[in-house]
């Protein structure tokens, strides 16, 4: 028997349905969503030139024969050459968060939002959330997808909301401790700084009402879901979605907390070699490929979310028959090649947390004054650890320096700076600068 940490309830019995089922389902709204795309002029030249009409789809496996999305195209049809429906069925547009250039448009018919009010409100169930529970938001509301899919994802589930957006700490706490929240939305970044915020007010976590997190939106290690989780005292849960595929809602953690479940009657998910574009072994790490099956405003196929991660297929003692992919280690656009080895900012985060003193507060900066580069990375050492014994601190440096080397398999130089120093986020976080590209371009 599996051990549960509160009541199992799922949102929709589509989540359970048996794999044979699920995958007639999916087929059927592939070639549905293949004779859509036809009208799209993108999608129109793309199957012809690679000669593919609707009738081609027979099974699942034919999808591979299809053509990708990249966000260079979304790019080219700025800002909305991939819509599929008239501008009078449009009910919303929304922007990527623009954390790589410029922002992309997405847009939504009426149907699209209440399909993605529902996906939301099935992670958010599978996490904890109920109809008698009080929701604080603390995600941007505007543009980005975050704040506006979790607030209808919340009220599809009946709960109630406190639409707070990211921002103003001290009132986060505030409106947290007066109004006695159960349920904190936000990015994992800002839980940490609002966490941060609690501490210097003297509240420990168990005066913090809210029991469980909703976060998302960017790349954190699970030693930073047990930082944020002993700090602010409550179960966090991991979600993952992106605008150009929906926003928040495409994959979400259930009570057991080992893998995000992705919504697959709505999305195809593969896992490719960003190189090759070939399948990678079940269970190995490649980039996400994402096709939406239902949307009807701005269907992708093929999608490719530049996001590194690994799927398992394997049934959940949750009963949900969906795949579960693992966290996001990092976006290919993030990673860094450092004398011709791979570094995801996700991977010093770990080492950092692995060595006491260290706030999980770091920047990576990257140059190449000469023919090699250098990587330095500055970390904020908390407060009751700061010293001014420089044997203290050189301890504690060799300490970070050992650990990040034994993770990246690469030496970087640490920097320790006084706590409080580096910029703290409200909505995703920057942790790198790399001189190599902002200085020639
Ligand atoms: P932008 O690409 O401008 O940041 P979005 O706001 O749509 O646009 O962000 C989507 C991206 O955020 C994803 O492609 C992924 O890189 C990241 N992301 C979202 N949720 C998670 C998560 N739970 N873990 C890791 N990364 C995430
Ligand atoms: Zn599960």
């Amino acid at each position: 028997m599996t051990d549960f940490p509160f009541e199992n309830r799922i949102w929709d019995s589509a989540e359970t349905a048996p794999r044979a089922e699920l995958e007639r389902l999916q087929l059927d709204r592939l070639r549905g969503l293949v004779s859509r795309l036809a009208d799209v002029p993108f999608y129109k030249n793309a199957f012809a030139e690679a000669g593919t009409s609707p009738e081609d789809i027979r099974s699942l496996d034919d999808l591979r024969r299809l053509p990708m999305t990249t966000k260079d195209d979304l790019r080219e049809h700025y800002p909305l050459g991939f819509l599929a429906v008239g501008r009078d069925k449009l009910a919303r547009i929304h922007g990527s968060s623009g954390t790589t250039g410029k922002p992309t448009f997405v847009a939504y018919t009426a149907a699209d939002l209440e399909l993605w009010a529902n996906l939301c409100a099935r992670f958010l169930v599978a996490g904890g959330l109920r109809p008698e529970h009080t929701a604080q938001i603390a995600f941007g509301y505007g543009l980005f997808t975050g704040g506006f899919g979790l607030h209808y994802g919340v009220e599809k589930v009946g709960a109630a909301i406190v639409p707070a957006a990211a921002g103003n700490t001290q009132r986060q706490l505030t409106l947290m401790c007066d109004l006695q929240t159960d349920v904190l939305v936000c990015t994992p970044s800002y839980a940490l700084t609002i966490a941060e915020a609690a501490a210097a007010a003297g509240l420990e976590p168990r005066d913090l009402p809210p029991r469980f997190g909703h976060f998302g939106a960017e790349p954190w290690t699970e030693d930073m879901r047990r930082e944020i989780e002993s700090r602010l005292g409550l179960l966090a849960f991991n979600n993952y979605g992106l605008s150009e595929v929906i926003g928040p809602g495409v994959s979400g953690e259930c009570a057991l907390r080992d893998g995000m479940h992705v919504q697959e009657d709505h999305f195809l998910i593969e896992c490719l070699d960003p190189d090759t574009l070939e399948p990678v072994a079940e269970g190995e790490q490649g980039e996400l490929v994402i096709t939406t099956l239902t949307k009807e405003a701005f269907p992708v196929l093929r999608y490719r979310t530049r996001d590194i991660a690994r799927l398992d297929r394997s049934p959940c003692p949750c009963g949900r028959t969906t795949a579960r992919m693992s966290r996001v280690v990092g976006r290919t656009d993030d990673m860094l090649i450092i004398r011709g080895v791979n570094v995801f900012p996700s991977q010093i985060e770990e080492a950092l947390l692995h060595v006491e003193g260290t706030a999980p507060h770091y920047m990576i900066e990257v140059d190449r004054p000469g023919t090699l580069d250098v990587a330095t990375v500055r970390v904020e050492v908390r407060e009751q650890d700061f010293s001014d014994k420089m044997s203290q601190m050189q301890a504690l440096r060799d300490r970070i320096d050992r650990e990040i080397q034994s993770i990246t398999g690469i030496r970087m130089s640490v920097e320790l700076i006084e706590p409080q120093t580096l910029e703290r986020f409200v909505g995703k976080a920057k942790r790198v600068i790399d001189h190599r590209v902002t200085d020639s371009s």
